[in-house]
């Protein structure tokens, strides 16, 4: 179900990407999150944000 116009808060902690902002935030209305092919640790690790973008 999407949730648009609506005050979502994306937290993060990736100071290197160009959408983190301070307090970490996420600049971004929404981001992507997508599976790490190769990985199943069963673990958060299997995810990543898709939405990344270095400085
Ligand atoms: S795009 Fe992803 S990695 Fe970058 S600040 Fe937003 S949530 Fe963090």
């Amino acid at each position: 179900m999407a949730f648009p116009h609506n005050n979502q808060c994306i937290h993060c902690n990736v100071t290197s990407c160009k959408h983190w902002d301070d307090d970490d935030r996420c600049k971004l209305d929404s981001i992507k999150v997508a599976y790490r092919q190769g990985c199943n640790s069963g673990d958060c690790e299997e995810s990543m944000c898709a939405s990344y973008h270095t400085k």
